[in-house]
C-alpha cells in the first residue's frame, strides 16, 4: 500500500507538473502586461517641457481656443492627451514641489508660494525631499534642469535683481545640496523678465548669475538643444541615459514679453473671435478689458513656446533620440486672465485648474485622448513607473503610479481631484474642494465667517455661471464626502 501511496503521489506530481508550468506562463504573461515589467532595455530618456500658466483649454487641436499650435497639434496626434489634468493647487510652488515629490502640499509642506512673505513659515521644498530626479540620478541617469525653478525662499541680502525690488522678494539662487540630483543647472527662482532673463549656471555662486539678451523660452531651447546634441560630451556622459527638464516661464506674465513674430500671428485675428465665452467679463468692466488687453499676447506666447516644442522634437529626430524619449509636456498651472474677475490663478475655476497633459513614447504608449483624472502629485510616480522603477518610487510618495493604464488603457481610476488654496501661515484655513468628471465643489472656509461654498455642474454649465451650492442639496453632500476622503488621506489640518 505505501508503493501505491507513493505511485499515486507520483502521478499526482506528474499532473500537477504541467499545472505549474501553466501558472508560470500566467505569471509570466501578466507579468508583460502589467505590473511586473522589466525596465525598458536600453533605458528610456526622459525630457519634461514645462510651461507656467498655461491652461488645458489653449491648446489648438483641442478645438475650444483659436490659439495657433502646430506643433502640439502634431505632437499630440503622438500623445496620450489626458484632457481632465489638473493642477490641485493652482501656483507655481506648491504645483512644482508636488512634481517633484509627487507629495501634496500637506507632506511636502510648500503650503504657499516660495517668496519673502512666506519664507518665515519655512515654505520650501525640503533639502532631503525624495524627487524623481534624486530617483533617476541614482539609477544612473544624468540629469539636466533648464528654467523657472521656484522652490527656493528668498534669504537676506536679498538678491539684487528685478523680482526682488518690490514689497515682496521672489528671486533665490538654488545652492548645489538643493538641486535634487541634477547634474547639469541652468536656471533661477522666479525672474518674469522674459526678454532679457536671468541665470545661474551649474559652477555659479550665488553672486554670479547672468543675464542674456534673448526671450527666454527660446534661450532656453538652444540650450535644450546643445544638450541633447551633446557635441564633445560638453553637456552630459553620453554613456548614461539622460532626463532634462526645460521649465519655460512664459505664458506668464507680463503677457506683452513676446517677440514679434509670435504676435504678428494674432495680428489678422479679429478681437471679437477670441472673447466668445460667457464668463469672460463685458468690455468696460476691469477684467473684461484685462482679458481684451492681454490674450493676443497670452495666445502669442503659447505660440512661441509651441515654437520651442517643435524645434526640440526636431531635435530629437535629427540625433536619433525620438524613439527611445519619453516627452511630456504638461503646465503647473492654468490663467484666468480676468475670467470670473480672477487676474490669473489661485481659484477652482476650470481655466485656473485644467492643465496641458501630453505625453508621447512611441511604441509603447498608443497616441489617444483619455479622461483621466489625473493631477500634479501622480505625474512622478508615473513617470518613475513607466520607466521600470516601480520599486523604486520612493515611500512617502502620495500620487498614484498610472503607468499601467497609460501603457494598457486598463487600471483603477479616480473619482476625483483635490482642490486646495491656502493664505500664508493659515494651512487650516482657504478653500478645498474637489472635481470629478461632472462636478466642481469648493469650500472656503475663514475665521468669524460662514464657510462660502461653490458648486458648478461642469457638463451643464461649462463656464461655471451658475452657483449650485443651495440648490442640489444631495450633489452637494456626496461631494463634501468625497472631499473628506482627500482631506483624511492627506492629513489635512483644514479637516
Ligand atoms: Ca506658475
Amino acid at each position: 500500500s505505501t508503493q501505491s501511496r507513493s505511485s499515486a503521489a507520483s502521478d499526482v506530481y506528474k499532473r500537477q507538473t504541467p499545472y505549474h508550468v501553466t501558472i508560470a506562463c500566467l505569471i509570466l504573461l501578466m507579468g508583460l502586461t502589467s505590473c511586473h515589467r522589466e525596465s525598458p532595455n536600453p533605458p528610456v530618456n526622459l525630457l519634461i517641457i514645462y510651461p507656467d500658466q498655461m491652461r488645458g483649454q489653449a491648446m489648438g487641436f483641442l478645438g475650444l481656443e483659436h490659439v495657433k499650435t502646430p506643433h502640439l497639434d502634431q505632437f499630440a496626434s503622438q500623445s496620450l492627451v489626458l484632457n481632465q489634468a489638473v493642477s490641485n493647487y493652482p501656483i507655481c510652488s506648491p504645483t512644482r514641489a508636488s512634481f517633484m515629490t509627487g507629495q501634496y502640499p500637506q507632506s511636502h509642506g510648500v503650503w504657499s508660494n516660495c517668496n519673502s512673505l512666506s519664507s518665515p513659515f519655512n515654505y520650501e521644498l525640503p533639502t532631503d525631499a525624495q524627487c524623481w530626479s534624486d530617483v533617476l540620478k541614482e539609477k544612473g541617469y544624468d540629469t539636466g534642469y533648464i528654467g523657472k525653478w521656484h522652490l527656493d525662499n528668498p534669504r537676506v541680502p536679498y538678491i539684487d535683481v528685478k523680482n526682488n525690488q518690490g514689497r515682496v522678494k521672489w528671486n533665490e539662487w538654488t545652492p548645489p545640496d538643493r538641486r535634487h540630483g541634477f547634474d547639469f543647472w541652468y536656471a533661477y527662482g522666479t525672474y518674469d523678465y522674459h526678454n532679457r532673463p536671468m541665470y545661474w549656471s551649474n559652477e555659479a555662486p550665488r553672486d554670479s548669475f547672468h543675464f542674456v539678451d534673448q526671450w527666454g523660452p527660446e534661450h532656453e531651447t538652444d540650450l535644450a538643444i546643445a544638450y541633447l546634441k551633446n557635441k564633445e560630451n560638453k553637456f552630459r556622459d553620453a554613456n548614461k541615459p539622460f532626463a532634462l527638464m526645460v521649465s519655460m516661464n512664459p505664458p506668464h506674465m507680463p503677457y506683452d514679453l513676446v517677440p514679434e513674430k509670435y504676435k504678428s500671428l494674432y495680428d489678422q485675428v479679429p478681437l471679437d473671435s477670441l472673447v466668445q465665452f460667457p464668463n469672460i467679463p463685458d468690455e468696460g468692466t476691469k477684467w473684461g478689458d484685462y482679458y481684451r488687453k492681454n490674450i493676443k499676447n497670452y495666445y502669442a506666447m503659447i505660440s512661441g513656446v509651441d515654437d520651442q516644442l517643435g524645434r526640440i522634437m526636431a531635435t530629437l529626430k535629427s540625433q536619433g533620440l525620438e524613439k527611445n524619449t519619453l516627452v511630456l509636456f504638461a503646465s503647473d498651472h492654468g490663467n484666468c486672465l480676468g475670467i470670473h474677475d480672477e487676474i490669473s490663478k489661485n481659484n477652482h475655476y476650470e481655466e485656473s485648474m485644467r492643465i496641458p497633459f501630453l505625453i508621447r513614447w512611441p511604441e509603447h504608449i498608443q497616441p489617444r485622448i483619455d479622461d483621466l483624472l489625473i493631477s500634479t502629485p501622480d505625474f512622478a510616480p508615473t513617470l518613475l513607473g513607466l520607466m521600470g522603477f516601480h520599486e523604486d518610487i520612493p515611500p512617502g510618495t502620495d500620487g498614484t503610479d498610472y503607468s499601467n493604464l497609460f501603457l494598457t488603457g486598463d487600471g483603477e481610476r479616480p473619482n476625483s481631484q483635490l482642490f486646495m488654496s491656502v493664505n500664508v501661515g493659515k494651512e487650516a484655513l482657504g478653500a478645498r474642494g474637489v472635481r470629478t468628471h461632472r462636478y466642481t465643489l469648493m469650500i472656503q472656509k475663514d475665521l468669524d465667517k460662514q464657510d462660502q461654498v461653490e458648486l458648478f455642474d461642469n457638463q451643464k454649465d461649462p463656464f461655471q455661471l451658475n452657483n449650485l451650492s443651495e440648490k442640489q442639496i444631495e450633489i452637494r453632500k456626496t461631494l463634501t464626502k468625497e472631499l473628506e476622503g482627500w482631506l483624511v488621506k492627506t492629513k489635512d489640518p483644514w479637516l
